[in-house]
């Protein structure tokens, strides 16, 4: 989706700095949402930090042709969870978290984003972006990123407890 060589630039980056634990963040949109397993082959190995996903967030007046719709997305984490186990140790994501991002979890967490009530972020010359990192006019009740689910993740202590106990499990 990137200009020409941007790929392989940031692959050349990343290949040449074995000493960094770089972790890869994949946007899944209408165009991307193919190459997920493709994605975790090629960089599994690569990105020592491992590998997130996000869903594209619509912007009000902007181009939504890159928005997957809800079955598509519940489909799509789905299929991350099986890569999860498929791949060990290259999805850096809790299952938690991804449970959450369903259709019919989503709107609980956004309706109460914990980014917007407890964070802020930067543009490239300082300035604050509004409500979180994609400014004020994108559409909370389609939000796709992966910050709000994971920060509601950690808040909660059951499904903390849960994680625990499933990662303790996994190493024995
Ligand atoms: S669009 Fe921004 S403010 Fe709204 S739920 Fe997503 S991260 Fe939070």
């Amino acid at each position: 989706m990137r200009a020409p060589r941007i790929y392989q630039n940031i692959k050349r980056n990343v290949l040449n700095h074995p000493e960094l634990k770089i972790q890869i963040s994949c946007v899944l949109t209408s165009i991307t949402a193919g190459c997920i397993e493709d994605l975790v082959k090629e960089w599994g190995p690569i990105a020592r930090g491992g590998i997130i996903f996000d869903f594209f967030t619509p912007v009000t007046n902007l181009d939504e042709a890159l928005w997957l719709n809800w079955k598509e997305r519940d489909r799509l984490i789905d299929q991350i969870l099986a890569l999860k186990r498929k791949y060990p140790g290259t999805i850096n994501m809790l299952d938690s978290t991804l449970d959450l991002m369903r259709s019919k979890k989503a709107k609980r967490v956004t309706d109460n984003c914990e980014f917007r009530l407890r964070a802020f972020a930067l543009g490239s010359t300082g300035e604050t972006k509004g409500k979180c990192m994609m400014g004020d006019n994108a559409d909370c009740d389609r939000c796709g990123c992966v910050v709000p689910f994971h920060m509601a993740t950690l808040s909660n202590r059951r499904l903390m407890i849960k994680e625990g106990i499933k990662s303790l499990l996994a190493s024995n």
